[in-house]
């Protein structure tokens, strides 16, 4: 059968002479690989088609009882040329598709998802590069909220008391209040309240609302980079998210 979706490339790696096996995040289908036969020779133009970020109409051939389908044709819907351009930007959507290739599975299509990560694709290629980690956190918000996991923000996990400092505690996964719990993740007053800004702004308006310090960015990132380990634990598979992570860690 041949099945034709809209398609965000996540990954390709080279297989045989000419061929390369692509990972990707697809409208209508969810995550899917296929291999496409031939497409490095010279004047093929679809080794370019085919490369991680790019937004594609694809076309292929599908067998249920395989794997790896069968790349046939594609076309493309949209690049995003200003994130070639800086290396915050290409660092950060790399994270981006690799967290997608990892929290997903196989035939389980989501349409939220799939328009997320293009508008989330979308602003950071058209926005300045000091706003790109609030599109960054609003991603990880909006993608744990999707997948099931929304962050408990307000109360104590343990005690329920309201939250206004809070510590990660690594074992419940959760906030809980500085009497419940001491670690080094922690998050003050004004973080919680940030956070909780994210959940209620919609993403066009996220450039004007925000102006976050760097302490207080590092920390509401290294609070998510231990929530998203701990709940999403494929992601500790992702080298590029554990590195992109590691500085952020050691604060
Ligand atoms: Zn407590």
């Amino acid at each position: 059968m041949i099945y034709t979706t809209d398609a965000i490339v996540l990954n390709n790696r080279k297989y045989s002479d000419s061929s390369l096996i692509c990972n990707l995040y697809s409208k209508d289908y969810g995550k899917l690989s296929i291999i496409a036969k031939g497409v490095r020779k010279v004047k093929n133009l679809n080794g370019a088609i085919l490369q991680p970020l790019n937004h594609i109409n694809l076309v292929y051939y599908f067998k249920s009882k395989r794997n790896i389908q069968t790349y046939k044709e594609a076309s493309i819907i949209k690049k995003y040329d200003d994130i070639s351009k800086n290396y915050n930007k290409i660092l950060i959507s790399s994270v981006i598709l690799d967290m997608i290739n990892y929290s997903s599975i196989e035939d389980n299509p989501c349409d939220i998802i799939f328009r997320l990560t293009n508008k989330t694709l979308d602003k950071i290629n058209s926005s300045e590069s000091t706003n790109i980690f609030y599109y960054f956190i609003f991603f990880n918000i909006q993608l744990l909220i999707y997948l099931g996991y929304k962050p408990l923000i307000k109360r104590c996990y343990k005690c329920s008391k309201t939250l206004d400092n809070a510590s990660f505690n690594d074992k419940s996964g959760q906030l809980e209040c500085t009497s419940c719990c001491s670690s080094n993740i922690k998050l003050n007053a004004n973080s919680i309240q940030l956070i909780n800004k994210f959940f209620n702004t919609h993403i066009d308006k996220i450039n004007t609302h925000f102006n976050l310090d760097n302490g207080t960015l590092n920390n509401i990132k290294k609070y998510f980079f231990h929530y998203i380990l701990h709940h999403i634990t494929n992601m500790k598979k992702s080298k590029a998210y554990i590195n992109f992570n590691k500085k952020y860690d050691s604060i």
